[in-house]
């Protein structure tokens, strides 16, 4: 990025902008502004800002885009704003304008998250280099690569997915969403909603030709890469026709709703929703603290569907995380550019967990999941971290 940054008309912006009638509602909803207390790091802040680069009154600075970078978009604002701002697309737009033509490394980066065979092909290269050791040799060479490796669990043997998962006597049929990290890092998710789902009657079927949902190239602030990716997704999932396009990630689940509508929904909100008839999990004893992530909360407003479809275990007892309304500072690519803040928010997951005791933590967003769960390995404490249907698979029968 650099200083020569023009500032740039664009009115659609700075109508959006203009809705803002600055009221300061959503300011104590936002953790960059309850930390730093600066007002250029609150959503009203930005949004001033935004306005006046978008109307070409304010050059579009590094220190404009140190303001944008540090926001994590997690949209507490827009839950907050009485005046329905759109400030995610606002944040969006802005992104967009401050990272200009993007380098071939991102390109490089897009284009291994569209092509679902490639990336199929990178996660068996990093299971193999985090078995043999070559991982700790890499990153011992390329220090840059410390922090996102670190992050990383062991890769799991990749998954080859197939096109139909039937069910018996089925009442029903959906499609899922596979995502660009979950299918690599995180095949339990999916194998465990293939189970719960298929045991409730419903077929799940798996268009092969889908993409990442384009969530890291937009905030990378490359919208065009992001547009092929859900241009992409439409696409295969308009050929299975006219059923509920389900996600395990809501950081998936968020972007792809807010394009596609509502046929988009988080699998928690589906399973909560389903016809039960006759089955009952088994029982589970002890407390399921949930982790409420910020796509999933403010994004895609599905949250209280985890409690309600936890609470379909006999004996869970099933609370809120406390501190659950602040973003845990995983954020998408935030927690590898942003890395001071981040762990700040972290920090204070980390002390809810051991305040509260929490010994299972259930989240529906991979990367909250693997960003919160590294914390805990630092700070050495026990709890396991999964995802609500990871839970509830295992209550019906499912083994990892
Ligand atoms: S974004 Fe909404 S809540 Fe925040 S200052 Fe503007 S109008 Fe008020
Ligand atoms: S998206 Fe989150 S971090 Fe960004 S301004 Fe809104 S509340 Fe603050």
């Amino acid at each position: 990025m650099t200083a020569e940054l023009i500032a740039q008309s664009n009115p659609t912006l700075a109508a959006e902008a203009d809705r803002c009638v600055a009221c300061g509602l959503c300011l104590p909803y936002c953790p960059t502004y309850r930390k730093t207390q600066s007002e250029a790091d609150s959503p009203r802040g930005r949004i001033q800002l935004i306005k006046a680069v978008s109307e070409g009154k304010l050059l579009a600075s590094p220190r404009f885009a140190q303001h944008i970078d540090l926001c994590l978009s997690c949209r507490a604002c827009e839950s907050a704003c009485p005046n329905g701002v759109r400030y995610g697309a606002l944040a969006d737009s802005a992104r967009a304008m401050i990272a200009g033509k993007p380098g071939w490394k991102q390109r490089a980066a897009n284009w291994l998250l569209e092509h679902r065979r490639a990336l199929a092909l990178a996660g068996r290269i990093a299971r193999f280099g985090q078995i043999t050791g070559l991982r700790r040799a890499a990153t011992a060479l390329l220090p840059r690569l410390k922090a996102s490796a670190e992050l990383l669990p062991i890769v799991p043997a990749q998954e080859i997915w197939r096109t139909c998962y039937p069910a018996h006597n089925a009442k029903g049929e959906v499609a899922l969403f596979l995502g660009c990290v979950t299918s690599v890092a995180d095949t339990d998710t999916l194998r465990a909603a293939i189970h719960v789902l298929n045991h409730l009657g419903y077929t799940v079927r798996v268009p092969l030709d889908q993409a990442c949902c384009g969530g890291i190239a937009r905030q990378s602030g490359d919208a065009e890469a992001s547009a092929r990716m859900l241009e992409r997704n439409v696409n295969a999932f308009a050929k299975l026709g006219d059923m509920p396009m389900l996600t395990v990630a809501s950081g998936c689940g968020s972007g792809l709703r807010d394009h596609m509508g509502k046929q988009v929904t988080d699998i928690s909100a589906f399973l909560s929703a389903a016809n039960w008839g006759d089955v009952v999990p088994d029982a589970l004893s002890g407390t399921i603290h949930v982790h409420d992530s910020c796509t999933l909360r403010n994004a895609m407003r599905q949250h209280s569907e985890v409690y309600s479809l936890l609470k379909r275990i006999p004996q869970a007892d099933v609370c809120a995380l406390p501190g659950n309304g602040q973003c845990c500072g995983g954020a998408g690519t935030y927690m590898l550019t942003q890395p001071e803040m981040a762990q700040r928010l972290r920090d204070d997951k980390i002390s809810a967990c051991a305040e509260s005791g929490a010994r299972l933590l259930a989240t529906s967003n991979i990367g909250c999941a693997l960003y919160i769960a590294a914390g805990l390995r630092e700070n050495g404490m026990n709890v396991e971290i999964a995802h609500p249907v990871v839970i509830l698979a295992k209550q019906l029968g499912w083994k990892p």
